[in-house]
């Protein structure tokens, strides 16, 4: 089985990407902010990232910055999530390392089709 850490502080959001990603038979964890995520794969390194951008604490660039920037042996990819459609947000976001990126809000076939591009559905 597969494994998705959702980084996102709203609620919502990761209870909504949970059931999908259940449903395509991934296992789930969660992180409210980067800095938990960062702790989440100091311990156990998940397959795939799905990657909010605003967020309390630690921001998704502040986390992928950290992530790409580690000596973790295993990196996994990271799909950016975001409402900002600029096209200036989504370059930052690959130039730092993203995989791909997704528009809020998704759907199960949008995001399925993302994670088929990065290899892991
Ligand atoms: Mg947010």
């Amino acid at each position: 089985m597969k494994s998705c850490l959702v980084v996102d502080d709203s609620k919502v959001i990761r209870k909504v990407a949970r059931h999908i990603l259940e449903t395509l038979n991934f296992a789930v964890a969660e992180a409210e902010d980067g800095r938990q995520a960062l702790t989440h794969c100091e311990s156990s390194m998940p397959d795939v990232i799905l990657l909010d951008w605003n967020m309390p604490v630690m921001s998704g660039m502040e986390f992928l910055r950290a992530l790409r920037g580690s000596a973790a042996e295993s990196q996994p990819k990271v799909v950016f999530c975001t409402t900002e459609n600029d096209i200036g947000h989504i370059r930052a976001a690959i130039a730092a390392g993203a995989d791909e990126y997704v528009m809020k809000p998704f759907d199960r076939d949008t995001l399925h089709s993302k994670l088929q591009i990065v290899g892991l559905a």
